[in-house]
């Protein structure tokens, strides 16, 4: 163990948030060993501000709700305690020990090798080995304000390195999740996955298939919308790891060279995303789907018109459908987005068709602003005839009344048509 006393190390305890300390305080004052652990402890040491601070201790769940008024327990599979302070919550951990002799009701494995249950206590550094990634296993304790470095994650974070703790076969099995959280953490660090951590990657990667699609949904949000979604994306594609998380976009993304319409989209959606956490804007999950399968949705779209003789319209319907229902098999998208999915997609349709006061009512509804960001992004890749229709849609926005009344009387007017 390699122990990094506060002379050596560039954390600032005021740089630690006030709740997290404070729940910290109280368990040390009860008598138990206490600690801040995983990416806190990590972003501190490499001078970026940690996402939040987890803590873990020698007490039991049950231990810590007798401490703390504001304090629930949750989670099956991992037994947590949750401080509550408003909207900010403090994750504390029982150290997790080995899993010799286990009993059943605390210890619980698939046929495949999946944790299910995993609440065998232990000491620390017995929680150090449970822990993913050497980097994020880095222990710091405000008794002596030291590190605690039990499997080498100073070194690893030196050398930029992300890296498995254990044998990574056996850890991507026990939980698949971890596959892409070497990913997650390689984008946004800016690191590189460790030799051995890399290899099993692609051959283990169907193992995800098995993961719950409530749980790929969570992870996916921490990929695509933490700020390095396009990283992430090429380096998921690198390790050909789409194809288990989004089987519909597969199927129309074969591209190497990455420049089929679906590929594009992709980067686009995810560069756009990526600057509206830089500048700290709002993001919607239902967007990223609404660009990601897009083109798999016209794909199909076209197909069931040649296919069933359906029209254009009822072809589009179906096959959103069928898109959506397959995609949330794999991942759970929640069913407020699956409607916001479908409404910017009906834009789509029914932006082209403007005379009347069919523009005018468009532009009222509550997706338009969606509907039409996603017809500009559409613009970029599809050619002339989006491009002609989102820019008649931008000036339709920043003109006034009687302008706009022109411009919808002029589509009527065979003459003046572009
Ligand atoms: P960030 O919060 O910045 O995304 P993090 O490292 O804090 O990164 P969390 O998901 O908050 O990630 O998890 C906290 C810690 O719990 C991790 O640092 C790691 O030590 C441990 N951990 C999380 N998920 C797993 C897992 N699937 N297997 C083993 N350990 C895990
Ligand atoms: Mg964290």
């Amino acid at each position: 163990m390699n122990i990094i006393t506060h002379k050596k190390h560039n954390i600032s305890f005021k740089k630690i948030s006030k709740n997290a300390l404070k729940v910290l305080c109280r368990l040390q004052k009860a008598g138990f060993e206490v600690y801040f652990v995983g990416g806190g402890v990590r972003d501190l040491l490499l001078e970026r501000i940690p996402k939040d601070f987890d803590v873990t201790t020698n007490a039991t769940p049950e231990q810590i709700k007798r401490l703390f008024k504001n304090c629930r327990l949750i989670g099956r599979r991992f037994r947590l305690a949750h401080v509550v302070f408003g909207r900010d919550v403090v994750e504390v951990a029982t150290f997790r020990g080995y899993h010799r002799k286990p009993a059943k009701s605390v210890f619980a494995q698939s046929k495949k090798g999946i944790l299910l249950r995993d609440n065998v206590y232990g000491t620390v550094n017995q929680d150090a080995e449970r822990r993913d990634f050497t980097i994020n296993a880095m222990y710091y304790s405000i008794n002596d304000y030291s590190i605690y470095d039990y499997v080498g994650g100073i070194g690893d974070l030196e050398d930029k390195l992300i890296r498995l703790i254990g044998d990574p076969k056996t850890r991507y099995r026990e939980d698949p999740v971890r596959i892409l959280r070497a990913i997650r953490f390689a984008a946004k660090l800016n690191f590189n996955i460790e030799k051995d951590t890399a290899e099993p990657i692609e051959e283990l990667g169907h193992l995800l298939q098995d993961v719950s699609a409530s749980r790929l949904y969570e992870e996916l949000l921490k990929l695509f919308q933490s700020g390095y979604g396009l990283k992430t994306c090429r380096l998921m594609r690198k390790y050909n790891l789409f194809q288990h998380l989004f089987p519909t976009i597969s199927e129309d993304c074969a591209n190497k060279d990455y420049s089929s319409f679906s590929e594009r989209m992709l980067d686009s959606v995810l560069g756009s995303t990526d600057l509206r956490v830089k500048k700290g804007q709002k993001i919607n999950p239902a967007f990223i789907f609404v660009a990601m399968l897009w083109y798999p949705l016209n794909v199909l779209s076209a197909r069931l018109v040649r296919e069933r003789s359906l029209n254009h319209y009822d072809a589009f319907m179906q096959a959103s459908n069928i898109i959506l229902n397959k995609q949330i098999k794999t991942i759970a998208i929640p069913r407020r987005h699956i409607a916001t999915i479908r409404e910017i997609w009906q834009l789509q349709f029914h932006l082209p068709i403007r005379s009347g006061r069919r523009a005018f009512r468009l532009m009222k509804l509550n997706k338009f602003r969606a509907g039409f960001d996603f017809l500009e992004m559409r613009a970029e890749i599809e050619g002339k005839e989006i491009e002609r229709l989102s820019k008649w849609w931008t000036i339709f926005q920043n003109v006034g009344f009687s302008m706009r009344q022109t411009m919808v009387e002029k589509l009527d007017d065979p003459d003046s048509r572009a």
